[in-house]
């Protein structure tokens, strides 16, 4: 039968994995593999996607992904079986002091080398909060080369010559996710002295999946077994001596969240890195494993490209695993000749017919099967640990079937709230107070020093007031970024993207664009930034082109003014009618691009619900830091140029002369030769054309523009019909944001992209704007 013949709370074991190619690559990867067994837990209130658990955690399938799984129900519910519990080894506990080095003077490398680390493990098994232990304040955050993939790194604290490199969070080093191939190639071409493996000790199985692959590599690696507290508090324990013996690599228990065991890791990690101390076990085949097929198949392979591997640089026992699995990347880079590859495949297949299972699904069976050992030699697990019964009774409102949605747009709202209502409007009024007050002080100083008067303009009118008004952002954005990060950190966001995925594919898109959009009814360049999580170049690109068609609040000023003047009385019609067009835009651009330039699959939705966990105050200040700090850094050089330039053009007419009126203005000669295209749409004026320009440096300043151009908003009445006062608003809706979130467009995803979506969104204003005033005619 299928798996998604499965009912609620029914098991069943695996019999096939079908689909194709790097999507079955990751099906299996995440541990889908013939024989494990699968229960569903339950589907998404929308039906779709449904949560399944497997090797001990929670994994999300869409229903036409577990389609292709074909299964055999088990008989009984299949009570977890009791494991055998190894024989006591003796282990000191922490801070043994590395007893399993078996080097200590031999060869270590010269004095002043730097010894850098990849600190490599699943999302969500303590990345970050471990990377923050090691390296304490001494961070740097860039990119992946080429890639905007997150590329953090910093030096282990009190240890000078290191390096410490934060992988994304990976799965396998299978080429999936961007992600994935990042941190591929990072280890293989920049070869990292060590390699920091971190491991979820409360989730093992699904964990020491990458640690097989990552131990193929040889590169010296330290592992280590993250959350203990939570293993140790639930009554688990884990054999470490034991499990040192059985991997060949030094074994720390830390709980990275309450910095226990980080030292020793360090002490650690620095030995086998200096003296290059490699994994003493990279073969995890077993020839008594079902006649060993898949160990003769592994060795044979090996011998025969062992020359080629060793002239491409890449491990051995790696490359023939991966030729066995069929990854293409690595087929190229050994340059084998056409009788080597026949070779290979006929070994391969023969393999898979002794075997009876496909060649990916053969290797992946061997890790695990390795692993499924591995754990009930070393592991001793709680019955069911408080951590998954919380997160189960939590789950029951949060992807409930009817409390889900009204659960999610509470919390929602409630986020919205604090942070445009409370928090950050109030740090927000307190930021442009000291702005004000600053300028003030500077405008009675530099009065004072007798300035020239052309630079004491510059600085208050142009400096001040563009980079003051940006800057009063930052309270916004760091508060929506403390709540982001919270749901983030605490599991949420997952849940979000199981309860929305249903509705989001519509679009083309994923469940996890969901939240970057929602932010965007906030602000757009926090919005922007958080589309970064995403999991695929096209989703991110897709979302952050959609992400400006949600209305932000630096409109509402605009929609205030003009409902006010216009539609008295009607002013939550109007404003709730604008906000629902922007929304409708965004679903249509997303519809027609999803045809065109967007086509190809959206994200497989194979993700893994991790219980739900409070997150560290140190790791949200952090990023919260970083944020802010990025925020201002990039944004600001933008703002700060477009700052001069637009305080340049009001002050100067074109023979660079100071001017007395901003008619005379350079900016206002060029407003009135744009001020035609808005003619046939029913708002020719040069001064609203000029308000709409300085609207591009912030949705707020059109307003005041327009109220200094036309000395008060109430000569707005003369100036437009109503059904232009229409078409105006619903231009405003649907141009282009402010430069700080082109500026942020242009950071994620490059120049061209910025271009053509700032041409993209003026047409496409033009266009509505147009159609409101042409059926204006015929409705006022
Ligand atoms: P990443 O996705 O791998 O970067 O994981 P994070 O560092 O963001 O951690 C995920 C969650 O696990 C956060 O809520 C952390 O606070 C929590 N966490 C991290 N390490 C530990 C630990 O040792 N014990 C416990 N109980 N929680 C932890
Ligand atoms: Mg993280």
């Amino acid at each position: 039968m299928k798996l998604t013949e499965l009912k609620a709370g029914e098991a069943a074991v695996i019999e096939a994995v079908g689909g194709e190619g790097a999507l079955r690559q990751h099906f299996l990867d995440m541990g889908v593999i013939p024989g494990a067994e699968i229960r569903l837990v339950k589907l998404a209130p929308m039906g779709d996607p449904a949560e399944y658990r497997i090797h001990g955690y929670e994994l999300t399938l869409r229903l036409a992904d577990a389609e292709k799984i074909a299964v055999q129900k088990t008989a009984a519910a299949g009570e977890p079986e009791e494991p055998e519990r190894a024989e006591d080894t003796e282990h000191p506990g922490l801070g043994e002091g590395g007893r399993f080095h078996e080097k200590r003077s031999e060869n270590p490398l010269p004095d002043g080398t730097v010894l850098s680390f990849a600190l490599a493990g699943n999302q969500n098994s303590g990345k970050t909060t471990l990377f923050n232990q090691l390296t304490g304040s001494n961070q740097h955050v860039g990119n992946f080369p080429g890639v905007t993939v997150d590329r953090k790194s910093g030096q282990i604290k009190g240890f000078q010559n290191t390096e410490v490199v934060d992988l994304p969070g990976i799965y396998s080093l299978s080429p999936y996710s961007k992600e994935e191939i990042v941190s591929r190639q990072y280890i293989l071409n920049d070869k990292p002295t060590g390699i920091i493996n971190i491991v979820d000790a409360t989730n093992i199985e699904r964990n020491l999946y990458l640690t097989m692959q990552l131990m193929e590599l040889e590169t010296p690696l330290v592992l280590a077994l993250n959350m203990m507290d939570e293993v140790r508090g639930n009554g688990g324990s884990i054999l470490i001596n034991e499990m040192e013996q059985q991997l060949g690599v030094p074994v720390v228990p830390i709980s990275a969240a309450k910095n226990e065991g980080v030292d020793e890791l360090i002490d650690h990690a620095i030995h086998i890195a200096k003296f290059q101390e490699k994994p003493r076990r990279t073969d995890f085949c077993d020839e008594s494993d079902r006649g060993g097929a898949v160990h003769r198949c592994l060795h044979g392979i090996m011998h025969l490209i062992e020359d080629h591997a060793r002239d491409a640089g890449i491990p051995v026992r790696f490359a023939a695993t991966k030729l066995v699995e069929g990854d293409a990347s690595i087929l190229a880079a050994l340059r084998l000749d056409e009788n080597e590859i026949r070779i290979t495949e006929a070994i391969i297949a023969q393999m898979e017919q002794e075997r009876g299972l496909d060649r990916a699904a053969a290797i992946a069976d061997m890790r695990f099967s390795f692993i499924t050992k591995l754990t009930k030699a070393c592991v001793v697990k709680p019955e069911e640990s408080r951590e998954r019964e919380r997160s189960r009774r939590v789950d029951g409102i949060l992807t409930g079937k009817y409390t889900a949605i009204p659960a999610f747009l509470g919390i929602m709202a409630l986020v919205f709230w604090l942070t445009f209502g409370v928090i950050g409007k109030y740090l927000q009024d307190l930021l442009a107070l000291g702005i004000d007050k600053l300028t003030a002080l500077l405008d009675s100083s530099l009065t004072a020093w007798g300035t020239d008067h052309m630079i004491h303009s510059l600085l208050i009118d142009g400096v001040m007031q563009g980079v003051g008004s940006v800057l009063s952002f930052l309270p916004i954005i760091v508060t929506l970024f403390f709540f982001l990060s919270l749901l983030e950190d605490t599991g949420y966001m997952a849940r979000i993207a199981f309860v929305t995925d249903k509705l989001l594919r519509r679009i083309g898109l994923s469940g996890r664009s969901i939240v970057p959009m929602l932010m965007g009814f906030g602000c757009s360049v926090p919005s922007i930034m958080a589309c970064r999580t995403l999991p695929s170049e096209r989703d991110r690109k897709m979302t952050v082109m959609l992400i400006p068609f949600m209305s932000c609040s630096a409109k509402l000023p605009i929609y205030g003014l003009f409902s006010s003047l216009f539609f008295p009385g009607y002013a939550p019609l109007v404003m709730t009618a604008l906000y629902l067009l922007g929304i409708l835009k965004g679903v249509i651009v997303a519809l027609i691009t999803k045809r065109t330039s967007f086509k190809g699959e959206a994200v497989p939705f194979v993700m893994e619900l991790p219980n739900y966990r409070m997150p560290s105050a140190k790791n949200i200040l952090r990023l919260i830091w970083y944020k802010s700090r990025d925020f201002i850094t990039r944004a600001f050089t933008v703002i700060f140029i477009a700052s001069i330039v637009i305080w340049f053009m009001t002050s100067f007419n074109f023979r660079f002369e100071l001017v007395e009126e901003s008619k005379d203005s350079m900016l206002s000669v060029i407003a009135g030769w744009i001020a035609p295209l808005f003619r046939p749409i029913g708002f020719g004026d040069w001064r609203i054309t000029t308000a709409l320009i300085t609207g591009f440096m912030a949705k707020e300043s059109v307003v005041s523009t327009l109220s200094v151009l036309l000395g008060g908003t109430g000569a707005l009445t003369s100036l437009l019909s109503l059904r232009s006062a229409a078409a105006l608003l619903v231009f405003c809706l649907l141009y282009t944001p402010c430069v700080a979130a082109i500026a942020a467009v242009r950071r994620e995803l490059g120049r061209k992209w910025a271009a053509g979506m700032v041409l993209l969104q003026c047409t496409v204003a033009w266009l509505c704007a147009g159609a409101v005033y042409l059926l204006g005619a015929l409705v006022f």
